[in-house]
């Protein structure tokens, strides 16, 4: 196993200070390995991710080589040829794992924005505090948008939020948290090749979730509550000025709609399933509050917005992969983990056999299913 960095790269390295995982305690499960402290209802610190992976990579002794980075792969008639930072390795199968979200995606008109704006992706940020005072523009309202606002807005710094298509959970329904409902009602477990629509699977924004002591609800209306000044989908830059699309009702309508929709599937699954009487009673969120009127533009010249925070999504990185297998958009053509190439798979992707792939609890059951494959394929290899 290499690893160009230490066990729990990502981490360690690549989150903000008040980062906990958004998926409760009981759900962080590798495999043989699960939380087992006083809080199955918590959510965990990244100090806290980063020794439960540290125990993992212990108690199974793998053979991990850190501070090991892997510059190119080449194909050869046996496997592949894998160079790293400490030399190279000839092997005839191998396992991508290097994560769904290796960089920040910006976009393009990022280069337009005036220089007096400071700029940032969640990787440069840390905490409020190393943001210039003044007002910030988050870009981008799924779980890293929406928890960076509050955050800084509650640094004393105004935020404006450009919206775009997003997912609104409430953090509990009925009493249990949402992803416990996700997990029941076999939402979590729905696989690839049972998807209507595996692309848009795939490319579905993560849902405005945040793991907090309280329990807290972080959809639109909380961050309104809280003074954060919603506009709609930034869509362009001309001459200094923020364009953002208007529609934002719509959007919210949306939002609103598969929430309700995702509400009456687990009320039927409750009733279906004799579960009604342990859970609290149904209920409906209020509609997301549209602003009275919503702003299309904003002078990035003005002095209002001091800095952009980019809270656009993550992509992977592929660059050090010279096998012809990653599509003009950046992903890797694969079928379940297994890719387009003799001997190479993958894991970790959005969706890459089941709905949870991504998530810590989602890798147990990929990891099965594709070293199954990578078992075959070098037992044909070998008669
Ligand atoms: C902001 C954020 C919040 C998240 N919150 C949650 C959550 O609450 N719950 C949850 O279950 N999941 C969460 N996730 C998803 C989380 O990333 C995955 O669950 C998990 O980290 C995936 O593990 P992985 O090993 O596949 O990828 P990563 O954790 O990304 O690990 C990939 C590793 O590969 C290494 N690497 C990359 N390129 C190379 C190279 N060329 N050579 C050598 N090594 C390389 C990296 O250093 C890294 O250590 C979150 C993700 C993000 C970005």
């Amino acid at each position: 196993m290499l690893e160009r960095g230490e066990v729990a790269n990502s981490w360690r390295r690549e989150r903000w200070d008040s980062l906990r995982l958004l998926t409760p305690n009981w759900q962080s499960r590798l495999p043989g390995h699960s939380y087992e402290g006083p809080d199955p209802d918590g959510y965990m610190t990244m100090g806290e991710v980063t020794e439960f992976i540290e125990r993992f990579a212990a108690k199974t002794g793998a053979p991990v080589r850190t501070g090991t980075n892997v510059t190119s792969v080449q194909r050869t008639d046996g496997g592949y040829d894998v160079t790293t930072s400490g030399g190279t390795i000839a092997s005839r199968t191998l396992v991508i794992a290097t994560g769904a979200c290796n960089l920040p995606s910006v976009p393009q008109f990022s280069g337009a924005l005036p220089e007096s704006v400071e700029q940032l992706t969640p990787f440069d940020y840390r905490d409020p505090a190393k943001l210039p005072d003044g007002g910030v523009l988050v870009v981008g309202a799924s779980a890293t948008g929406v928890q960076l606002a509050a955050e800084i807005q509650r640094s004393g710094r105004p935020v404006t939020l450009s919206v775009g298509e997003h997912v609104r959970l409430p953090r509990t329904y009925r009493g249990r948290d949402i992803l416990w409902w996700m997990d029941k009602a076999g939402i979590w477990d729905q696989r690839h090749d049972e998807l209507d629509d595996l692309t848009r699977a795939r490319r579905l924004p993560s849902p405005q979730l945040v793991g907090t002591q309280e329990r807290t609800t972080l959809d639109l209306n909380a961050l309104t509550d809280l003074g954060v000044q919603l506009v709609g989908r930034w869509a362009a830059v001309r001459d200094g000025r923020a364009l953002f699309s208007g529609g934002l009702r719509n959007v919210f309508s949306l939002a609103d709609l598969k929430l309700r929709r995702l509400l009456d599937n687990f009320d039927e699954w409750a009733a279906a399933s004799g579960r009604d009487a342990e859970v609290g009673p149904s209920k409906r969120l209020e509609p997301t509050r549209a602003p009275a009127t919503t702003r299309l533009q904003l002078d990035l010249r003005g002095g209002e917005i001091r800095s952009v925070l980019w809270a656009t999504g993550f992509r992977p990185d592929y660059s050090w992969l010279d096998v012809p297998v990653v599509d003009a958009k950046g992903h890797l053509r694969h079928e379940g983990g297994v890719v387009d190439s003799p001997g190479l798979y993958v894991l970790g992707l959005p969706v890459l056999r089941r709905r949870r792939s991504s998530f810590i609890c989602g890798i147990e059951d990929d990891a099965r299913a594709v070293t199954e494959h990578l078992g075959q394929h070098l037992a044909q290899g070998q008669q």
